[in-house]
């Protein structure tokens, strides 16, 4: 059975690889005076990484070396394997293949119908296979599978325990996609995947204890604490959108009322729209009329001139009531997200909380919201001490998290091959 002691040096190796990734060719004082670890510790810890051939340590070269006994810097071996990354969503399996730095080397992506499991699972299936018969050697240099889910996942079993947004109860993901591939895989919540790529080479990269808060269908979290990423004792911590804020609320994906998630999600906003009479087709409509300058007196409310082809019509001028309802039903987002943050920072004094996800597209929108609510409900000096930064992320970065997944547990304790 491993002790805390081994599990905190698995973290810190974890933490090592982390940082010759972001910041190498690194040479070991300085790699350990970044970490604030002692030079002991990384003596320690980094042989398993140099043994594995995952990190290398050479003279400098190159005009950098200056005169007398060249310095030796540490740095990833990014040909060591190839690493698949995956996200499965509603209707949608993308994936990355990657190097030993999660560098993306070709990406794929595969419409399925519906997301029932067999169907994402088989699809998740072809998909990795697809990447790795594209690559020379694909199959024998591929280190794992990481897959990412919106969920609560048990990344010991591989099993997602509970999806609302896939409608998922009890499915064993690690199990089929290691039997369709043939290789290791590793699962785990979408957002603790992003909470891997942030740290690793996003904005968390100098920040040792931030959240990650993912807006958009629904409403996810991943947490990073003093620089480990903190997933709870069976994975499902930072379950942030289902705070519960308002019992007589909406009701929630999750089967209660006035989480989170219900009071501020896209949905909720246009749910709010609906019942004062103005039914939104999307969240970007709903962001339109809310960006909208209110009609004055005697004005008549148009639009714009006509939309260049591909664009969509902006609304110049529309009824101002009907501004207004639009910029409420953002603010009462707003200050639910704001309520949440403030709980967040509150538990956790986080230094940095990144808002990412589609639904930041629309932030702008309740930022006034959320910072009142924040400095309002935010103990002492938590919401002066977080910096909220917003990072739409791309695609990628979803699929790489994934991909660090597998990465991140293989250099936690390297098996020797
Ligand atoms: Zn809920």
């Amino acid at each position: 059975m491993r002790t805390a002691s081994d599990l905190l040096g698995e973290a810190t190796r974890a933490e090592i690889f982390g940082q010759v990734l972001t910041a190498g060719p690194i040479s070991r004082s300085r790699l350990a005076s970044r970490l604030g670890l002692s030079p002991s510790t990384v003596t320690r810890l980094l042989p398993a990484l140099l043994e594995a051939d995952y990190i290398r340590e050479e003279p400098e070269s190159g005009p950098a070396a200056g005169p007398g006994r060249p310095q030796r810097l540490l740095r990833v071996n990014l040909q060591r394997h190839l690493v698949v990354g995956v996200k499965i969503a509603p209707s949608v399996v993308t994936g990355v293949l990657t190097d030993m730095g999660a560098r993306v080397l070709a990406r794929a992506e595969l419409q399925i119908d519906g997301c029932a499991p067999t169907t994402a699972l088989n699809g998740a299936g072809r998909l990795v296979r697809r990447l790795l018969a594209g690559f020379p050697q694909g199959a024998e240099r591929a280190l794992g599978v990481g897959v990412g889910l919106g969920g609560h996942v048990d990344a010991v079993s591989g099993i997602c325990r509970y999806s609302g947004i896939l409608g998922w109860r009890e499915v064993d993901v690690a199990g089929p996609l290691a039997a369709a591939t043939g290789l290791p895989v590793i699962v785990g919540n979408d957002a603790n995947a992003l909470v891997v790529a942030q740290r690793w080479f996003g904005a968390g990269r100098d920040a040792d204890t931030f959240a990650v808060v993912t807006i958009g269908a629904g409403i996810g979290c991943g947490l990073l604490i003093g620089g480990a990423l903190f997933t709870g004792s069976t994975g499902l911590a930072a379950e942030f959108g289902h705070i519960p804020l308002d019992p007589a609320g909406p009701a929630c994906n999750c089967g209660r009322r006035g989480c989170l998630e219900a009071l501020a999600c896209s949905a909720a906003v246009l749910a709010r729209l609906r019942q004062v009479g103005l039914p939104q087709p999307d969240i970007e409509a709903a962001a339109a009329l809310a960006r909208a300058r209110p009609a004055e007196n005697g004005e008549t409310a148009g639009f714009d001139d006509a939309p260049k082809s591909g664009e969509a019509a902006e609304p110049a001028v529309r009824p101002a009531a009907e501004v207004r309802a639009a910029r409420a039903a953002f603010a009462a987002a707003g200050d639910a997200l704001g309520r949440g943050l403030a709980t967040l920072c509150n538990l956790i004094n986080p230094e940095l909380v990144i808002l990412a996800g589609e639904g930041v597209s629309v932030y702008d929108l309740m930022r006034p919201a959320v910072q009142d609510a924040l400095s309002h409900h935010a103990f002492s000096t938590a919401s002066a001490d977080c910096r909220i930064l917003v990072d739409p992320v791309d695609d990628d970065m979803w699929t790489r998290g994934a991909a660090c997944l597998v990465l991140r547990a293989t250099v936690r304790a390297p098996l020797l091959s």
